[in-house]
């Protein structure tokens, strides 16, 4: 494949940007620049009742936060603005009207009233859910079946109609899906879909062929629920006479629930705890937040690592890769042809390892702004420390407040209750005069403070099992947390006696 290689990403904007559509843009990307060719960005929001305000500046917030550019877009511009389809409105219609011309299409001038009398009036058992096709197009009032002086008439009338395509009776069309292969349709089960609506916007079926015709998409990939669309668009693609500059289509496989059972939804995530949705993302009728991966505290590079490999291997084995290596490894015929089962616990796997391999100056100001929300301040010089010593131990960026808090503050709670189960006389006063030999250290550094420790602590004739773990509670409120000595070098000499201190006045004799 050449330079001509053109994808894109067609989001209608009609609320948060779901995990699948998150990794649709991700293959296009990848593929796109895989072949040294373009993503484009198209905004089909052509059904006006959908449209949501601000579900288009979230996508390219989303974009964004996933580095994920596109080369095109209502934003950036480029050769075939706009980029929008509401603002391409008037291109639509003499492709609409070619049809009607050739046949392929009519003008029906039915009434809501009408159609829902169709639906009910033709329903029985052979026919439980009537639809405007073949069967019932001769009963409706259309260009097909109404005298054409009246049509003439209705339409200089001005009355209110749409076009619809007229699907064939008893055709097979088929075409070659990058991932799936060979696909057949019966275009007899496919209803004659409306292609132009009456206040002369197209319908998505319309818009999206002739877009992509117009913007010389060569490869055109959208999740598996568009696949019962496709005759139609094969169809248009043959009407309008560009069949031979169809796109290779790909129909990406569903993102399924963890039990494998159903398309995974936002619902699942609210239910089992994990967001579904890329970012936070507020719906506007309702006023409900949707937690988003970037809030809760993944990186985007884990994040998209992630989601790459939620349907696609490279056959290696190989499960971190940075983005220019997805680029290079990436190929469409190794997309899956069954759905992924969404692995929450897998997910969080890939955020510890970026977390863990990222240098630190990078996770600084991811942290930052979580310390800061706990009341948390200090110079960059000592997060950067404390960021080095607990990354390692934290899977979501929340968890560096929880694995770090006690760096800059005295812990909220001590865990006594452990310390209390072995205490005895010994320890204590064997924490009574480290205490006193701390305030004399020469250098306050971790290994001097290791030596004074031991040197105290077989002098008292202890074992480190004995007396390690209450200090680290003392210090750290719990038993977690890096080098113990590291910790009081950090803290400093003031705080650490104190904390001690503090811990033996609570624990008594
Ligand atoms: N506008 C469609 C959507 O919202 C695009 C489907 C396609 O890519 O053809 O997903």
């Amino acid at each position: 494949m050449s330079n001509r290689v053109r994808v894109r990403f067609a989001p209608s904007p009609t609320g948060g940007l779901h995990l699948g559509g998150v990794r649709t843009i991700l293959y296009n990307y990848l593929f796109a620049h895989h072949h040294g060719g373009q993503f484009v960005l198209r905004i089909e929001d052509t059904d006006q009742n959908r449209y949501v305000a601000d579900a288009e500046q979230y996508i390219y917030d989303c974009l964004e936060w996933c580095g994920l550019l596109p080369d095109e877009s209502p934003l950036k511009g480029g050769p075939y603005t706009p980029y929008r389809q509401s603002e391409r409105k008037p291109l639509y219609y003499q492709y609409a009207q070619q049809l009607v011309d050739a046949g392929y299409a009519y003008y029906a001038f039915d009434t809501v009233e009408e159609l829902e009398k169709m639906r009910h009036d033709l329903k029985n058992e052979h026919n439980p859910n009537p639809q405007y096709d073949h069967k019932t197009r001769m009963q409706m009032r259309n260009s097909l079946s109404l005298d054409p002086k009246e049509v003439v008439e209705l339409l200089n009338k001005q009355t209110p109609h749409v076009i619809r395509i007229k699907m064939p009776h008893n055709k097979t069309v088929s075409f070659t899906d990058m991932i799936r292969g060979e696909i057949h349709f019966d275009t007899s089960l496919v209803d004659d879909k409306v292609l132009l609506k009456a206040d002369g916007m197209p319908t998505y079926h319309l818009a999206v062929v002739v877009d992509d015709h117009l913007m010389q998409i060569t490869h055109a990939f959208r999740g598996e629920e568009w696949l019962p669309s496709a005759p139609v668009h094969l169809l248009l693609w043959e009407y309008l006479g560009w069949k031979e500059s169809m796109p290779q289509w790909a129909h990406l496989p569903l993102i399924l629930k963890p039990d494998g059972n159903g398309k995974l939804s936002k619902r699942d995530g609210d239910r089992l705890g994990f967001p579904v949705f890329a970012m936070d993302w507020k719906d506007p009728k309702t006023n409900e937040t949707t937690t988003g991966f970037k809030e809760i505290g993944f990186l985007p590079q884990a994040f998209v690592n992630m989601l790459a490999l939620l349907g696609w291997n490279d056959g290696s084995g190989q499960e971190i890769f940075s983005l220019d290596e997805l680029v290079q490894r990436f190929s469409i015929d190794r997309v899956h042809k069954g759905g992924a089962k969404f692995d929450y616990e897998k997910a969080k796997w890939f955020n510890h390892q970026y977390i863990q391999h990222a240098a630190d100056e990078l996770l600084l100001p991811l942290v930052k702004p979580y310390f800061e929300k706990a009341g948390i301040s200090a110079d960059d010089a000592y997060m950067l420390q404390v960021i080095g010593l607990i990354k390692e131990r934290c899977t979501l960026l929340p968890d560096f407040v929880q694995q770090g808090y006690f760096f800059f503050h005295t812990p909220k709670e001590i865990d006594l209750a452990s310390i209390q189960a072995k205490w005895e006389d010994r320890k204590k006063q064997f924490f009574e005069s480290w205490v006193e030999i701390l305030q004399s250290l020469e250098q306050w550094t971790h290994d001097e403070l290791e030596q004074s420790f031991n040197k105290t602590m077989e002098a008292h004739g202890l074992k480190k099992g004995d007396v390690l773990l209450p200090l680290r509670i003392m210090l750290v409120g719990g038993k977690y947390g890096p080098g113990v000595f590291v910790i009081a070098e950090m803290i400093g000499k003031a705080e650490t006696c104190n904390r001690v201190k503090a811990a033996l006045a609570q624990l008594g004799n």
